[in-house]
């Protein structure tokens, strides 16, 4: 399992915030609600787009819209009606606005746009609605039933009887993705990725399908629904004539346009095989599709359309359909440039032992793009850094495509500029003052080194499961990106290669992750919970390991002061050994499919901490008022036609609000919804 996805929030919560430009008229805050704060991103250079590439962006745009209603379904089976009923609700409200149910109607839909469905994005726990039961009841009946979205024959009474239960009950339907120890995790995650099934006879279905011997193994589940029917196991194929058709037809529909202005024929062979993918769902295909992807590195306009990242499936086979569509940065792009031309020295220094290593890094190829359209599991929080494909075979035999998304994490620092985050957390103003200073490109390099040498690095012995690592598959492989990261921040390599002006620039970094690792990303945990997402999870064993380890030297330590809890960094350079350290295990227990190891790691460093802290922190973190989410609304891309309908120009606008934008997506993008 390889995730390679790094999540926006943390990283980018911390991230620019010290960006001095000057303060531009863009208004990047565009609403806030619950623990959400959605912002909106500028698309720089769009407009220096030749005629035809500016086409072939928006064509790609309209395939990623079309895409949205399938991640809802994928997300749970009722999404999409619970979607449906609550916006025909709230656009045919005529009551009082103001009152406690609407408000708490209102919040819950955006949650639910958000989300793209009922389950918070990251802590994957089941919405509480603030409105009664009653006065939703109310609404749907004076709907009626030719406004409801219900199956055929159903009455308004039985739809209700199944959709309050799945909003109002907290015990149906409350986690989409269960990752605690010792249960059935398929039968206790609320997504749709499978119906009537059991882990083992999940397990059993694929262990069956698999075969060791095969070096070039499709990825299996990536595309389908896995049910049982009349006692019999069966996939049902994401694809035109099976499982989501009316969506994929829309997005076929689009990519065939965008395949008739394509840069170039490596580019419309590969659309063509997306094309192919989504009409047979053959996952052959799509590997045949991501090979010719990958080893694209020529082309400007770049895009993924898919399913991706299997974050959203216990067992880590089942993509979550997401798009991206996005052009090159040419100037920020020298940067990576330099690092992926040098990955060979990265990989052959690190201090993971020679076993591990590969003897000959293939194909890093890194970038940094503006991205032009967020949809699917990228849309509305969004990833910074993106690694692709997944499959291992085909990165090790074809390499891999890494790209940061630097006009997103540049929304985030103007977002958040000036909300006294790092005063109220840092130990002293030394770290705020450091981190004013480098945070900015220390972060940036963490993010390149993660995605483009991290992800890629090091190799899995010969015939080693890549799966052997299960559950805590996609945290530890983060931990381990994280840390190739970290050690080489600290690295003069970094100074020699011109990327860093100051040898002092990776403290920034350090101080800014161990922070985050062992305090305020928790302020992102409700109390009483354990860490259970991946990175969140990768981030505490990296910082918490860390701290014990170098106790005995003191390198890590905790600071009273005032009834505030500070960390404070005594040793730079050892902290980096120990980060060395780390990496080296990390990838020995991947490199050998340790999973005892990789378990005991994780639940050892990776899942506990402080509830005494946790309240402080909860504390201090509230009286700033930050949004501990966020995430974007699209542009609008309008095009202009002449008079035999030949596209002139796409125009780009910025103003469209959150409620807008959906409500429109909703009308517009919708061919799953009844
Ligand atoms: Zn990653």
């Amino acid at each position: 399992m390889n995730k390679f996805l790094i999540s926006a929030t943390a990283l980018a919560m911390a991230s620019t915030s010290f960006m001095t430009s000057a303060k531009e008229k863009f208004n990047y805050n565009v609403d806030r609600f619950a623990d959400i704060a959605v912002l909106r991103y500028q698309v720089p250079g769009f407009e220096d787009l030749s005629l035809r590439q500016k086409e072939l962006v928006y064509y790609l745009n309209e395939a990623a819209l079309q895409g949205r209603d399938i991640l809802f379904d994928q997300n749970g089976k009722y999404n999409l009606a619970i979607r449906t009923t609550l916006e025909k609700i709230y656009t045919n409200f005529s009551g009082d606005k103001s009152s406690k149910d609407f408000k708490g109607l209102e919040k819950y839909l955006k949650l639910v746009w958000f989300a793209n469905g009922i389950h918070h994005h990251y802590s994957m726990d089941k919405f509480t609605p603030e409105f009664s039961q009653s006065f939703f009841d109310a609404q749907v009946k004076k709907l009626g039933k030719h406004s409801l979205p219900l199956e055929k024959g159903q009455s308004v009474e039985e739809f209700l009887k199944i959709i309050d239960d799945v909003i109002f009950n907290p015990a149906v339907m409350s986690k989409r993705v269960n990752q605690a120890d010792g249960v059935d995790l398929i039968l206790t995650s609320a997504n749709n990725l499978y119906d009537g099934v059991t882990q083992k006879e999940v397990e059993d279905y694929y262990n069956k399908l698999k075969d060791p011997n095969d070096n070039t193994p499709i990825s299996y589940g990536l595309n389908s629904r896995l049910v049982k029917e009349n006692g019999v196991i069966a996939e049902q194929v994401y694809r035109i004539g099976g499982l989501y058709s009316a969506a994929i037809e829309k997005i076929v529909y689009w990519l065939k346009k965008a395949e008739g202005v394509a840069e170039n024929d490596n580019m419309k062979a590969y659309i063509g095989k997306l094309i192919e993918f989504y009409t047979t769902g053959d996952l052959k295909t799509f590997d045949d599709y991501s090979i010719l992807w990958a080893e694209d590195t020529k082309s400007d306009i770049d895009f993924i359309n898919g399913f991706i990242e299997s974050y959203g499936d216990p067992l880590g086979m089942t993509g979550a359909w997401e798009s991206m569509v996005n052009f090159k940065n040419k100037k920020s792009s020298i940067r990576t440039q330099i690092i992926s031309d040098n990955a060979q020295w990265f990989e052959d220094n690190s201090p993971v032992d020679a076993r591990f290593k590969k003897d000959k890094v293939k194909g890093v190829s890194a970038k940094v793009i503006t991205a032009a359209i967020l949809a699917g599991d990228c849309y509305p929080a969004t990833p910074i850094g993106i690694n692709l494909p997944n499959a291992n075979w085909i990165r090790a035999a074809h390499g891999s495509k890494s790209v940061t998304l630097e006009n997103i994490t540049s929304a985030y620092g103007k977002a958040e500029e000036g909300n006294g985050f790092y005063e109220e957390f840092a130990y002293s103003p030394k770290e705020v003052e450091l981190m004013k200073k480098y945070l900015s490109i220390a972060d940036n390099l963490h993010t390149d080194l993660h995605e483009c040498l991290g992800h890629g690095s090091g190799k899995l012995l010969p015939g080693v499961d890549p799966d052997a690592l299960k559950e805590h598959g996609s945290t530890l492989e983060e931990t381990r990106a994280d840390l190739f990261a970290l050690y080489y921040l600290a690295d003069p390599k970094l100074v020699e290669l011109g990327i860093f002006s100051s040898p002092e620039t990776y403290k920034a970094e350090y101080y800014k992750y161990v922070m985050n690792g062992l305090m305020t990303q928790l302020t992102r945990i409700e109390p009483g919970k354990d860490i259970e997402e991946a990175h969140m999870r990768n981030r505490h064993i990296i910082t918490q390991w860390a701290y014990e380890k170098g106790k005995k030297d003191n390198v890590i330590e905790f600071v009273k002061r005032d009834g505030k809890t500070f960390v404070k960094i005594n040793d730079y350079s050892k902290l980096r050994n120990l980060f060395g350290q780390l990496l080296a295990e990390i990838q020995r227990i991947k490199s050998e499919g340790d999973y005892e190891s990789g378990k005991k790691l994780v639940e050892q460093y990776g899942v506990k901490f402080d509830s005494d802290m946790h309240k402080e922190l909860l504390r201090r973190y509230s009286k700033l008022n930050i949004a501990p989410y966020k995430g974007f609304v699209n542009p609008v891309y309008t095009a202009i036609t002449d008079n035999s309908g030949n596209i002139k120009d796409i125009k780009i606008d910025y103003s469209e609000n959150y409620v807008d934008q959906m409500l429109r997506y909703s009308k517009d993008y919708s061919p799953l919804t009844k």
